[in-house]
């Protein structure tokens, strides 16, 4: 029988690394961006268009390749970074395995210009699907620029999965801030679609941190720093009255290096415990120095994810450095977090009051507190919670409800409302169920998610409205919120959805927008908190497949309206919810997809009986 064994072509095994190295576009701005400042670059330049999709490019001033290296860099395994096996316990560059360049080179058009900074000319080689089209010697500023072109454009299967730009765009976003955190001494600018996102001067890091996630980042952090044998920590940790509720600015650097270590990360939070409100985050940014010979970062090319050889040391400490933080420093004054970048406060909308400082915690949030009945805070004038807003709600809901709509079940629906319109008042068990009579059987609603289904429906019945009549609620105070640069840009092209819907809102900046009203069951006490989650909710849903925007928006603010189980109703207002939720279209599945309701069929009731 003849060989059946041959070599792969550096072509195809090229593209088989690829897969494991590119997965989408901000894998490879990683790669670049890592690339550059291995080079030593002071300088870098982002330069996107399409989310990466047609062309993504890093011009550095970093120490540039000589004619040689320039062809060799695109071979698998070509690295100017170890020489020896050895090395690799001593790594204190980015990248070291040789195979990003080979890899991208594999996968899309890339021209590369490099410069020496003692040589006049450069060069600049085009290379396609690992394919030299050619290297010709050129004139360009010393140091490097990458260029890649129409990424996956062999791969017409992995450029059908790219997801929507925004959402690769994210992605991008957040594979910047990684670099450009840890590397404060190196002045960025990130231009998208022409557009520019980030211009970041060199300064420390707590202005780098100001720069990147906005304004809000002023007097939110205690300063850190800790030195041990075997490792040092400096950085910043949120003070506990500026939890947020995602888990957005958590950001943990082993030696200059984005990591990912959930149990680093749980020792941080861990000396928040008892501080903070549940299922609320505290932001963080920590730079951790240890000796390269006892981390691990061989573990993938791209991944994040490392070891540490005094992982339970370095547990403890971390632990202890941020209560040291959160507690030592606690009466200190603020620490310097002044954005290098002045920012213009021109165009404010007229009649723009500055604002009082804006305080995103709850003063009267005591974690021992039983929920009492509503009676207690619903003193209302001050708008200090859920309380008041339900009263609107209840108001509204009050209203007299058409009942023409039906229930989706099998019965003749008029008479399930007839009955439903009784005057037995439905029950209410554990403030969570509402249990009622039908004629088939017992109804049992889950409080809630009936809750979010009226408010949904409500909403989108606003957005769809031509003629907007849509309640809002004059806050006292205009409200300040900021966010980090891409999520302003994205909640920017949200704004005309959120006025559509009661909320009166204007960017200020980018990444700073003031909202003067809100629709009356929003918690106006914490709106950087609803509009964060809405983002976070917002990019979570776009994620999937057939996402739809207003769809998206509402039930995110649906979820956050809708009262929250456990806490005690009156009975009528019980009763106004049941009406309204059997005057909605879908009344049996909540926005998200879940059951609102169960109903016990009689003949079931009867079975069990006998
Ligand atoms: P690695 O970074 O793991 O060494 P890469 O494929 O990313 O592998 O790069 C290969 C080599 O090309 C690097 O080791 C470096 O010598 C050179 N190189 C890549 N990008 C740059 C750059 N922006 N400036 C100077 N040299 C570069
Ligand atoms: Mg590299």
């Amino acid at each position: 029988m003849s060989d059946i064994i041959n070599l792969l072509p550096d072509s195809v095994a090229n593209q088989i690394a690829a897969g494991e190295v590119v997965d989408r576009p901000a894998s490879a701005v990683k790669e670049l961006l890592e690339n550059a400042i291995d080079a030593g670059a002071t300088n870098v330049q982002l330069v996107i268009k399409d989310a990466g999709r047609t062309l993504l490019q890093v011009i550095d001033n970093g120490c540039g390749m000589s004619d040689s290296d320039a062809r060799l860099c695109f071979e698998r395994h070509a690295t100017s970074k170890i020489h020896a096996a050895d090395d690799l316990f001593a790594i204190r560059t980015m990248g070291f395995r040789g195979e990003a360049l080979a890899s991208i080179a594999a996968v899309a058009q890339v021209e590369l210009r490099t410069r020496q900074h003692d040589n006049d000319l450069g060069t600049c080689v085009i290379i396609e699907g690992s394919d030299v089209k050619s290297q010709e010697p050129c004139t360009c500023n010393a140091g490097t620029s990458i260029a890649v072109k129409n990424l996956f454009y062999n791969i017409p299967a992995r450029r059908n999965f790219l997801k929507k730009d925004g959402v690769e765009l994210s992605h991008i976003d957040e594979v910047f801030r990684r670099v450009a955190v840890v590397n404060n001494h190196v002045s960025f600018t990130v231009y998208s679609n022409g557009k520019l996102l980030y211009d970041l001067r060199e300064g420390n890091k707590a202005q780098r941190i100001a720069d990147i996630f906005g304004m809000g980042s002023s007097e939110h952090f205690y300063p850190v720093s800790e030195r041990t044998d075997i490792v040092s920590v400096e950085g910043y940790v949120g003070k506990p009255e500026y939890v947020r509720k995602t888990r957005g600015e958590q950001y943990i650097f082993a030696n200059d290096r984005f990591i990912r270590h959930p149990a680093l990360s749980a020792a941080v939070e861990k000396a928040y415990s008892d501080l903070i409100p549940e299922r609320t985050y505290p932001s963080y940014f920590l730079f951790i120095q240890v000796d390269p010979s006892r981390i691990d970062v061989n573990i993938h090319p791209t991944k994040t994810e490392v070891r540490f050889v005094d992982e339970h040391a370095l547990f403890a400490i971390l632990r202890a450095a941020t209560k040291k933080a959160i507690g030592q420093f606690g009466l200190a004054t603020e620490i310097e977090f002044n954005p290098s970048t002045e920012i213009d406060f021109s165009d404010a909308p007229s009649g723009y009051i500055p604002p009082e400082p804006r305080v995103s915690y709850n003063p009267n949030y005591n974690p021992f507190e039983q929920k009492t009945s509503s009676s207690s805070s619903s003193g209302a004038s001050t708008h200090s919670g859920g309380d008041a807003s339900w009263d609107s709600t209840y108001a509204e809901l009050r209203r007299p409800t058409t009942l023409e709509s039906r229930i989706v079940e099998d019965e003749s629906p008029s008479d399930e409302m007839a009955e439903m319109n009784s005057p037995s008042m439905p029950l209410s068990y554990m403030n969570t169920y509402i249990i009622s009579t039908l004629k088939s059987g017992i109804l049992v609603v889950n409080r809630q998610r009936a809750h979010e289904r009226i408010l949904f429906e409500r909403l989108m019945a606003h957005k769809q409205q031509t003629d907007k009549v849509t309640a809002s609620q004059q806050l006292l105070f205009p409200v300040n919120c900021t966010f980090s640069p891409s999520d302003g840009e994205m909640l920017g092209e949200m704004i005309g959805d959120l006025r559509d819907m009661g909320f009166a809102i204007d960017a200020v900046t980018q990444s700073t927008f003031v909202v003067t009203a809100a629709p009356p069951d929003v918690n106006d006490s914490d709106l950087q908190g609803v509009l964060d989650q809405l983002l976070v909710d917002y990019k979570g849903s776009m994620m999937q497949k057939f996402a739809d925007k207003d769809r998206a928006i509402c039930q995110s603010l649906a979820r956050q309206m809708a009262v929250k189980n456990g806490k005690p109703l009156q009975p009528e207002e019980i009763q106004a919810l049941l009406a309204e939720l059997f005057a909605c279209q879908v009344p049996n599945i909540s926005p998200s997809g879940q059951k609102t309701m169960y109903v016990i069929n009689k003949d079931e009731l009867a079975e069990k009986l006998r």
